[in-house]
């Protein structure tokens, strides 16, 4: 199997996780992977629906989001997902959701603050609000770019739009969509109830590098 076939089937089988939890509906959201060290990835194509999306509907593209494999048109996000991976290196999987509470905070232009400790762990502070973008051009990708290089976090929120989130993994890059997802709304139900805590950035550290570095397998 070629490493395109393979990582096509991997990037379809992570689509299944963005119903499975809920973060996407009709045809919106996207993963894309990185195609080790060449300057291509692989992503969703535009418009076809979750029942579809086996291997061969993926669809391959150079890291200006110009097609080389694939009998679809890619995502209309590619140009964001390219723009990510010719400025970030160390990111090799890419995700987009509207998924709904992550997208409610995007829409306030409000980061979700650090007062739990599975953001310390998993966003290592607040979770950032990137900056207002139209589709079309490399805005999306440079407010992406621009708005993570500030932050440990791998998720931003791109005001009045939602989340986008990477990896060095594509699979890291969903779990932290996933997450993302998970906290946004737990937060949202303490401030229904008043004040969140905030942690104390001594502590917030301390817990990023043990969840980083020592935590798991
Ligand atoms: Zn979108």
């Amino acid at each position: 199997m070629s490493v395109t076939s393979e990582l096509r089937r991997t990037v379809a089988d992570l689509h299944r996780e963005l119903t499975k939890y809920e973060l996407v509906i009709w045809t919106a959201g996207n993963v894309s992977a990185r195609v080790p060290g060449q300057d291509l990835m692989v992503i969703k194509p535009s418009g076809v629906s979750y029942d579809d999306l086996g291997p061969d509907a993926m669809v391959v593209t150079d890291l200006h989001g110009k097609l080389v494999e694939g009998e679809y048109a890619p995502s209309s996000d590619t140009a964001a997902h390219a723009y990510v991976y010719r400025h970030m290196p160390e990111v090799n999987g890419v995700v987009h959701t509207h998924s709904p509470y992550a997208t409610a905070w995007a829409a306030r232009g409000e980061p979700i603050p650090c007062v739990l400790t599975m953001i310390a762990d998993e966003f290592g502070g607040e979770i950032p609000v990137g900056p207002f973008a139209l589709i079309g051009d490399d805005s999306i990708g440079k407010g992406i770019v621009e708005t993570l290089r500030t932050s440990r976090s791998t998720a931003v929120l791109m005001r009045n739009h939602g989340p986008f989130t990477v990896g060095a993994t594509p699979r890291a890059a969903v779990k932290s969509a996933v997450m993302l997802e998970d906290v946004a709304r737990t937060v949202h139900f303490a401030l229904q109830l008043g004040k969140a805590e905030p942690i104390e950035q001594e502590h917030v550290d301390r817990l990023y590098q043990r969840y980083q570095n020592v935590y798991g397998q």
